[in-house]
């Protein structure tokens, strides 16, 4: 059972154990007006038993931010009703999307049957768009970078020496950038793994600048196009997800960012 980590005074991660398809992390800062949630997990099961953690801080919640759209960090946002939602454009655009409930369904198998619930809930929009870097509290610096998507945003928490990177960071668990660049996701984490000394990744357990670079390392050989032996030989994912990030680095290379077909297969809109 997953409870509130605390990392620091008033600074608490929510780790789900594995860290794989669906199973997000997310976080919470204590500021003296109330708190920020980063991210919100994806289905009811998930997000309900974080809701409550966070509900017994006895504090209120007044901002959500979400460090880039993907619904296993969006998906309990209906849960913080009185607080503002902090995102990047590009999710502020895919939030105001119909949700795909039925290729969620094909791609989270394991949680199939909670979608039509979160398809009836829906999400939140963002309310307020981080497009720059900016100060959202005394304690929170929000930073804009993209790699993983269009429109990822980390916060930092200087005092703390704590960076939630949401899913520019996979640890232990393989990343995906179906929607993302390798490339470029690998040179943001030049500056991510010398951002903090301890760093909340959006899938896997905490971590710091070592897991920064092998993660960095494994993006490096998907834009070479093979993937040499080595600490990722340890992550989960890997059959599923080293096709789609190739071949997604293979596809920007020759100016082309779509999705990659390999990803079409796995959430079954092709055979
Ligand atoms: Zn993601």
């Amino acid at each position: 059972m997953t409870s509130l980590q605390k990392l620091a005074d008033g600074i608490y991660a929510w780790i789900q154990p594995g860290g794989g398809s669906g199973v997000s992390n997310a976080g919470v800062v204590v500021d003296d007006d109330g708190l920020t949630v980063i991210d919100t997990l994806m289905v009811r099961s998930q997000w309900e038993p974080f809701v409550n953690a966070v509900a017994e801080l006895g504090a209120p919640v007044k901002r959500v931010l979400l460090t880039h759209a993907h619904i296993d960090h969006v998906g309990g946002t209906q849960a913080f009703r009185n607080a503002m939602v902090l995102g990047s454009p590009a999710t502020s655009d895919l939030l105001d999307q119909p949700m795909p409930v039925e290729a969620y369904k094909t791609f989270f198998a394991p949680f199939a049957e909670e979608f039509d619930d979160l398809g009836e809930i829906g999400t939140r929009p963002v309310s307020h768009v981080v497009d720059d870097a900016a100060q959202l509290t005394p304690r929170i610096e929000l930073l804009p970078a993209s790699g993983h998507t269009k429109g990822d945003v980390m916060a930092l928490i200087a005092d703390a020496d704590i960076l939630f990177a949401g899913d520019l960071c996979f640890f232990g668990v393989t990343p995906l950038a179906f929607q993302g660049d390798p490339a470029t996701w690998a040179d943001v984490l030049e500056v991510v793994a010398e951002l903090a000394d301890v760093i909340v990744p959006g899938h896997g357990p905490v971590g710091s600048a070592a897991e920064v670079r092998d993660l960095q390392a494994y993006l490096r050989h998907c834009v070479e196009g093979s993937i040499p032996p080595g600490p990722w030989d340890q992550w989960t994912d890997r059959a599923e997800r080293d096709p789609i990030n190739i071949e997604k680095a293979a596809m920007l290379r020759a100016g082309d960012d779509g999705m990659p077909p390999t990803m079409l297969k796995a959430i079954g809109l092709l055979p």
